[in-house]
C-alpha cells in the first residue's frame, strides 16, 4: 500500500472491469471509497460512492449541481487534486477498509476541485466540500502510497499505536502462511 499508484494511459475493457470490481468490493464492504492500492495494484485509480452517506456536503459535478445517482458510483481515474482557494482546513474522524476498527482525527482542507478521467477516458472536474472532498482527498492518499494514518493529529495517532503494531503483525503472518 506504500507504492504510489502509476498513471493509467489504457482506458480499455480491462480497466472498467478492474473498476467495477473495485466497486463490488467497496460496496460488499459497505465503504465510501477504495483505491486500487487497496487491492494491491499500484495504479491512479479509485472508486467512490457517498449514495448511502448523509448529504452534509455539495458539490458541482462538470459545473452543474448533478444529483449524485446520476454519477455515482464513480471511478476516478489519474485525479489531480487543488484545494479551493481561501478553503479552510477542517479535523474529522476517518476510517478506513484496510485498517478495519481504526479512527482518528485527519485536518484536511474543506473545499477541493479534482480534475480526473472515468474509466472510459472522458474527463472531468469535480468541486466538492465536506465529506465528499474529504473521501476524495483520502483516496487519492492512497494512490500516492500515503495512508490516513500518517496525517492523523498526535493524539489520534497514541492511541491507535498498538492496533496499528497488532494489524502490522497480523499482515506479516498472513503474507508468510
Ligand atoms: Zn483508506
Amino acid at each position: 500500500m506504500r507504492k504510489k499508484g502509476e498513471k493509467v494511459t489504457a482506458f480499455d475493457p480491462a480497466l472498467a472491469k478492474l473498476a467495477k470490481s473495485m466497486i463490488d468490493a467497496m460496496h460488499e464492504a459497505a465503504g465510501i471509497g477504495l483505491a486500487a492500492q487497496q487491492i494491491g495494484r499500484a495504479l491512479q485509480l479509485c472508486v467512490v460512492d457517498l449514495r448511502q452517506a448523509e448529504v452534509d456536503f455539495t458539490w458541482e459535478f462538470d459545473g452543474r449541481p448533478l444529483p449524485l445517482d446520476l454519477w455515482m458510483p464513480i471511478a476516478v481515474v489519474n485525479p489531480k487534486i487543488t484545494p479551493i482557494r481561501g478553503t479552510e482546513e477542517v479535523v474529522a474522524e476517518e476510517g478506513c477498509l484496510s485498517f478495519p476498527k481504526i479512527r482518528g482525527d485527519v485536518a484536511r482542507p474543506d473545499a477541493i476541485s479534482v480534475t480526473f478521467q472515468d474509466e472510459t477516458g472522458g474527463t472531468h472536474i469535480l468541486k466538492a466540500d465536506g465529506l465528499l472532498a474529504r473521501c476524495i482527498q483520502h483516496e487519492a492518499d492512497h494512490l500516492n502510497g500515503v495512508l490516513f494514518i500518517d496525517r492523523m493529529d498526535k493524539k489520534s495517532r497514541a492511541g491507535i499505536e498498538d492496533a496499528v503494531k497488532a494489524l502490522a503483525k497480523e499482515t506479516r503472518e498472513a503474507a508468510k502462511s
